[in-house]
């Protein structure tokens, strides 16, 4: 392949090859309003487009409200086909319908939270995610009390985890007053608030963006917070430019709608430039958004130039690193990009991006699955927001909308290959993916501890179990840290491991800082055992959904229970990355770790081994224990841990790469 012409035509006859299997029937009829279509396989294997009357289908519902606003490109009309198993032309999962029919993100919420009940209709559940908000319930409570226990957790959008002292201190206000009382930092450098009732939910959202902050896009079927290394390095040019372009895409690929506005605000925006969009206004990114490179890219709908009617088929998520940072997890990512500088080591060239990683998997049906992501190649700096705008525009009009279970980049990239999703990409961008840049080997770094900032200041890492900041009768976290923002003015950054760095701290400041920290039972990073440093769980239990066991609440027991071990088996010294998670969903991307709990059912978790220690681009294979009883996790993992000390190559090789070196079977046969 010499370039994008010559790889259309290789790809023209992929596509003549596949259609024996499923046909490409043309873009879809886009204006149907009394007649159904539905796909027919003819004898000779084709697939036809049949016309029957009656009604209008769901289906063609979307169709008609795209065209009837302009939108000309999208999943039923994509600007360049592509066969794959599915189609989008037939059907669509129902979240699709309820987006296309919300008004941009409106309804039915707006009419719910105007009633006086406690809780958001089903409908309504789908488009609240997209402003940050789930709703939940109590479940470790029954019948009536349950039924009453309706409330909704916040999630804001903190580029880069990106936190400054004043947001924190009105978070910590927020959180006293309409919350659950404490804070939680997410696994992708977020703050989340639990506990917030509907009738307050307004006022809530007011206040965070009184303050400059808000929570479009911590969730939903769009660009969720974008990640960077949690650090303040402010001559390391990289690092800066990773910083900057992250804060970029988050307003680049933000959601055009002025729902957040209308619902939230009275219709009056609270802030015109947030914290986080200080140092972007070089790019004009309102133009980069709506340039037309005339390849498809622009949907054509009025309001949302790239996302249009019904916005993405699932989550989409994006992080930034430089070369060998790896504390953010790129390759779980839907793209991450890594900054690649020119030699001088102050001027950016362009960045490495890799596309197609994804935790989320069902327990027991295959066709779900963790998957890390795929190099996809390099892209100039001048080049940059296109390409991505062209990754994004694949996804919106190729991803899965039939089946939600599929809807994630990663199926998409699974299914036509790393090779034919970048020639789909190029038809987009117009232009060739450059090959990869060459990397130094990715190390896990997740600043703890004490570091210059490079300007004269330092920075502070602090681990934080399982992101609870929290009050309890040993460790007073939450005042710890309102006491030092109020006091010294500090700002922090949430790092990808659920902790979180104070930083801009003045070198005289650093002793009254750490007596602070320690008088409020806050423990220095050289008195965090090493597991619990290295591990993370999600929240789970009482509040999520999804969740059929513990993780959260059990990690600090699930970290002494492995050092217990790791102690009687004369192996204190060693360590690996350990997560933990309620559900298979994966949100505390258990399936990079080196060994993690899944849980499977009540107190039961499903064991998986094998991630690497530095999450370098592959996943741990689940073990055939898939219901490992929370009591057997100590005589569980002895063997385990055994094998690891007698039969590794050499004293550093971690468990996780040793599990993955002579396979899970044989670690299975020896626990036999
Ligand atoms: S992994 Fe599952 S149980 Fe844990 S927070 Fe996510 S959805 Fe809930």
């Amino acid at each position: 392949r010499t370039g994008c012409a010559a790889s259309r035509n290789v790809r023209t006859i992929a596509m003549l090859t596949a259609a024996v299997a499923f046909a490409w029937t043309g873009p879809a009829p886009l204006r149907v309003s009394t007649r159904r279509h539905r796909p027919a396989v003819m004898d000779d294997g084709l697939v036809a487009d049949v016309v029957e009357d009656g009604p209008p289908a769901p289906l063609e519902v979307i169709q008609d409200m795209s065209t009837d606003i302009g939108q000309k490109f999208g999943p039923t009309a994509p600007a360049h086909p592509w066969a794959k198993p599915w189609t989008n032309l037939y059907e669509q999962e129902a979240v699709q319908l309820v987006k296309a029919r919300s008004q941009l993100l409106k309804q039915p919420l707006k009419d719910d939270m105007a009633n006086d009940e406690i809780f958001v209709s089903k409908d309504s559940i789908h488009i609240l995610k997209h402003h940050g908000s789930y709703m939940q319930q109590d479940r470790s409570l029954k019948g009536k009390d349950k039924a009453q226990s309706y409330q909704f957790m916040l999630r804001l959008k903190v580029p880069c985890g990106e936190i400054p002292g004043p947001l924190y201190a009105e978070l910590d206000d927020i959180s006293n007053k309409w919350g659950h009382g404490d804070l939680r930092a997410t696994t992708r450098q977020a703050f989340q608030l639990h506990g917030v009732l509907k009738s307050n939910l307004k006022d809530v959202i007011q206040a965070i963006a009184n303050i400059g902050s808000n929570t479009y896009g911590g969730c939903g079927d769009i660009s969720r917070n974008v990640m960077t290394p949690p650090v303040h390095f402010p001559n390391n040019k990289a690092y800066v430019y990773c910083q900057q372009y992250s804060r970029a895409m988050a307003d680049l690929f933000k959601p055009m709608t002025d729902a957040f506005v209308e619902l939230w605000l009275d219709g009056e925006k609270a802030h015109s430039v947030e914290y986080w969009q200080r140092d972007i206004g070089e790019f004009d990114l309102d133009k980069v958004r709506s340039h037309d490179n005339g390849n498809g890219i622009i949907t054509g709908h009025p309001v949302e130039p790239l996302y249009g009617l019904t916005y993405l088929p699932k989550k989409f998520k994006i992080a930034f690193t430089v070369p060998g940072d790896n504390g953010v997890d790129l390759y779980i990512n839907d793209i991450g990009c890594v900054v690649i500088m020119e030699p001088d080591g102050e001027t950016l060239k362009g960045f490495n991006l890799v596309v197609g990683g994804g935790m989320g998997r069902t327990h027991k049906k295959e066709a779900t699955f963790a998957r890390a992501a795929d190099h996809l190649g390099f892209v100039k700096k001048a080049d940059f927001f296109e390409a991505m705008k062209a990754i994004l525009a694949v996804q919106r009009d190729h991803g899965n909308r039939e089946v939600r279970a599929s809807a994630r980049l990663k199926y998409l990239v699974h299914t036509l290959g790393i090779d034919s999703f970048r020639t789909l990409v190029e038809d987009y961008h117009g232009k060739a993916i450059e090959p990869w840049a060459p990397l130094p080997p990715w190390k896990y770094l997740d600043w703890m501890g004490w570091h210059e900032q490079g300007d004269g200041k330092l920075m502070l890492g602090i681990n934080v179990v399982s992101g609870r900041i929290s009050d309890t009768a040993e460790v007073r976290l939450k005042t710890c840290l309102r006491v030092l923002v109020d006091r010294y003015d500090l700002d922090m950054i949430l790092t990808a491991s659920q902790s979180l760095v104070l930083r801009n701290i003045a070198p005289a400041d650093r002793m009254t800082v750490e007596s602070t920290l320690k008088e409020h039972g806050i423990k220095m990073i050289d008195e965090v055992d090493a597991i619990t440093r290295k591990s993370i769980a999600c929240p789970a239990f009482p509040l999520c959904g999804l969740a059929m066991t513990e993780a959260e609440r059990v990690q600090p027991d699930i970290n002494a229970k492995l050092n217990a071990v790791l102690r009687k088996l004369g192996m204190a010294n060693d360590d690996f990355v350990t997560r933990t998670t309620g559900c298979p969903n994966g949100c505390a991307r258990p399936y990079m770790a080196e060994i993690a709990f899944v849980g499977s059912g009540p107190n039961a978790y499903q064991l998986w081994l094998g991630g690497s220690p530095d999450q370098a681009g592959r996943t741990g294979q689940p073990t055939s224990l898939f219901k490992m009883k929370y009591d057997d996790l100590e005589d569980t993992v002895e063997p385990i841990f055994t094998m690891w000390k007698t039969q590794r190559l050499t004293a550093d090789e971690a468990l996780g790469d040793f599990c993955h070196r002579v396979s899970i079977p044989a670690v299975e046969k020896y626990m036999e």
